[in-house]
């Protein structure tokens, strides 16, 4: 509603819609780096100044100092064209050779690159030796395969070492890969393999998952099945299998290949040749979180100097004696840049871990750090929401203290996420880095430096040295301290996207038009400027809610529901009111300590006063429900698009790229 006039006004929650996005929570708490971590960080402020003096400079030395180039590169930046962006575009390397030779070369061969962890409890070790070793010998099995520079291949793989080398033989051989997130289906697995036209699906039997096999083969031949049935022209030639599960398979005569059979007995001699820095690595579907994933491309020699530069720089990388981890799939961006690219191309010693952080009880993550002494710990919010709800005594019975720096990625975290993950994992003594960044970005953005940056919970902060964003009101203008607006991009950055595979209109129109006329990309998300001039991530422009005339996130409303000591996570969503043209309406999980003690009574009408209290009237829900799940997507990200519908009274749309699809009438049935 208008306040001025008295007449609701049509909430507009789309991109263009209203003015700025009202800040509303205040957050007061700082932490500053230990003076100890400060003196020995890997990062300092200098690297900051740099790339402030000469920010294509700065990216030209990154590029020099971390890679490998064959032939070196003469231009940094071609920006002639925009919004197709080159980087480092005379030069040649070979991305894998990057990530795996050269250690070798080096005498690091006998480092280990993997400490894999199965989820029934087997592991392995695999030094960079081996792991060079075995993506040579599959390299030159993919060679008599018939792929070459430009192929497309799809993975559709558990998270074992050979998805990692499927990957990097792929990159080797100049071919462009496209992992599939193993829990997707059939159907989306075929449409990936349709818009790509992959010529090799290399997969496995089956991977475990909560005590169980998940099978994948399965899905592998009714895609392609499917596909033959449709008549649609198929473009997949091969199926390069690999024994994990041990579960039966149908098998294709001519088509199907075990990896055992063929990979063993390859030569390791191999070697790789140099391809232009712009030459196309993966494509990469987004997760899905507001709509249809877009597939994604990046190429070679800019994002691997903005994936390492910020792998080493963000988690203040130590490769000789660091233990990293990093909980994301590989068939999420973060997995291709924090599992595979960033940490392989910085010769780091990584665990690997196949399964779910509850199998086979809750703290097998725990359980995971104190084996392998894991020291820099990367995860997302969902997870750490997740364990708040299952209480803290499960990490406290655990020896946590090999651990050194702490990282969030995937949604904003909630300030008291923030704080529990500080205490309880971290010991009150490790630096957090927020990490804001996109499947589009290729890396980290938007990050504290662990020996530089005084924390704040509940931000990411600041950009990485080299990266330039800003907050701006509709007309691109800056909105100033104090300040919510549109998250932007405003200069080209190495890691960035280099288009949508298969459809430049799309690219143009989803990052570009907006700020046409500024040059600037624009990253859907809302954020403010806080008094410091530091970012803070507000949620998706698409979820933000108009309440009365009023512009607020769902991130704020969310952290102040997360803050009250019953609340695990929560999601709020605008729904259509009479009165107030759009009213805040909250679906939240309680802990399962709180529950122990009290009964839900009452619960609701106390979480609409406290968030009333916390931020004020104007943000207090006009419903609260008790839910038992929250629909989430495969990557983890709340999918706020579907509660709103509930919240509505609307039949439920698209849930394709929701991980559990039974959520949604659990939740419809509690709020009925
Ligand atoms: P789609 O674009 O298909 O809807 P998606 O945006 O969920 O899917 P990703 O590229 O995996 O796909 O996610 C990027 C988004 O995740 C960002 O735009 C932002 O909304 C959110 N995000 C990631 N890291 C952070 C962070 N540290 N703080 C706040 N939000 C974050
Ligand atoms: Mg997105």
């Amino acid at each position: 509603m208008n306040s001025q006039t008295g007449t609701p006004d049509h909430a507009d929650t789309r991109v263009g819609g209203g003015s700025e996005i009202d800040h509303l929570l205040e957050e007061t708490r700082r932490f500053p780096p230990s003076p100890e971590f400060a003196a020995n960080a890997v990062a300092g402020a200098e690297l900051y100044e740099r790339a402030q003096r000469d920010r294509e400079g700065f990216w030209a030395d990154q590029a020099r100092e971390l890679l490998h180039w064959h032939k070196p590169f003469t231009q940094v930046l071609d920006w002639s064209m925009p919004p197709f962006a080159k980087w480092y575009a005379d030069g040649e390397l070979n991305v894998a050779y990057n990530c795996l030779d050269r250690h070798v070369e080096a005498g690091h061969g006998d480092r280990v690159a993997l400490l894999w962890e199965g989820e029934p409890g087997d592991d392995r070790r695999i030094t960079y030796a081996e792991l060079t070793d075995e993506v040579k010998r599959l390299a030159n099995v993919l060679t008599d395969l018939g792929i070459g520079p430009g192929d497309r291949v799809a993975i559709y793989l558990p998270m074992i070492p050979e998805t990692v080398a499927a990957m990097l033989a792929v990159a080797r051989l100049g071919a462009i890969h496209s992992v599939i997130f193993g829990g997707f289906s059939a159907d989306s697995l075929r449409s990936r393999i349709d818009d790509a036209g992959a010529k090799l699906v290399i997969t496995a039997d089956g991977g475990w998952r909560k005590g169980k096999v998940s099978p994948l083969k399965p899905a592998v031949d009714q895609a392609l099945g499917e596909r033959n049935g449709l008549g649609v022209q198929e473009t997949v030639e091969h199926v390069l299998v690999v024994r994990r599960g041990g579960n039966e398979v149908d098998w294709v005569e001519g088509r199907d290949i075990w990896y055992h059979d063929v990979v063993p007995q390859a030569s390791a001699e191999h070697e790789a040749q140099p391809f232009e820095a712009e030459n196309p690595l993966f494509i990469l579907y987004t997760s899905g979180t507001t709509g249809k994933p877009k597939g994604i491309l990046h190429t070679s020699g800019g994002y691997l100097t903005q994936a390492q530069f910020t792998h080493r720089n963000v988690f203040d990388l130590r490769p000789e004696s660091d233990v990293y981890w990093c909980t994301a799939d590989v068939g999420w961006i973060t997995g291709h840049s924090y599992v595979v690219y960033g940490p392989l191309a910085n010769g780091a010693t990584q665990v690997l871990y196949e399964g779910t952080p509850e199998f086979p009880e809750p703290g097998r993550w725990w359980d995971v750090i104190e084996k392998y002494g894991v020291t820099i710990f990367y995860t997302a919010p969902t997870a750490i929401r997740g364990f708040m709800k299952q209480g803290r005594q499960i990490p406290q019975a655990r020896d946590l203290s090999s651990l050194r720096v702490l990282g969030s990625v995937g949604e904003p975290i909630n300030p008291e996420a923030w704080m529990w993950f500080r205490e309880v994992v971290g010991a009150g003594a490790c630096p957090i880095v927020d990490t804001w960044w996109q499947t589009e970005t290729g890396a980290i953005m938007i990050s504290a430096l662990p020996g530089v940056t005084e924390t704040k919970p509940g931000s990411a902060q600041v950009p990485v040295p080299g990266v330039s964003i800003d907050v701006v009101g509709e007309d691109g203008q800056h909105v100033g301290s104090g300040n919510g607006g549109l998250l932007v991009i405003t200069e080209p950055w190495p890691s960035m996207l280099r288009g949508i595979w298969g459809d430049p209109e799309r690219f143009r129109e989803t990052y570009w038009e907006k700020f046409e006329s500024q040059g600037y990309y624009f990253a859907g998300d809302g954020a403010r400027l806080d008094e410091d001039g530091d970012i803070w991530l507000l949620g998706r422009v698409d979820d933000v809610m108009n309440v009365s005339g009023h512009r607020l996130s769902t991130a704020e409303i969310e952290s102040a529901l997360v803050a009250h000591e019953a609340t695990a996570e929560a999601a709020v969503v605008g729904a259509a009111d009479e009165t107030t043209g759009q009213a805040v309406v909250a679906f939240v999980i309680l802990k399962e300590s709180y529950l122990r003690q009290h009964g839900p009574e009452g619960l609701a009408q106390q979480l609409r006063t406290w968030v009333g209290e916390q931020i004020g009237p104007i943000a207090r829900p006009r419903d609260v429900y008790i839910v038992g799940e929250l629909p989430k997507t495969r990557s983890g990200k709340i999918m706020r698009r579907l509660l709103r519908d509930v919240a509505e009274g609307r039949e439920v749309g698209d849930t394709t790229t929701l991980a559990d699809t039974a959520v949604m009438s659990v939740i419809s049935a509690q709020v009925r």
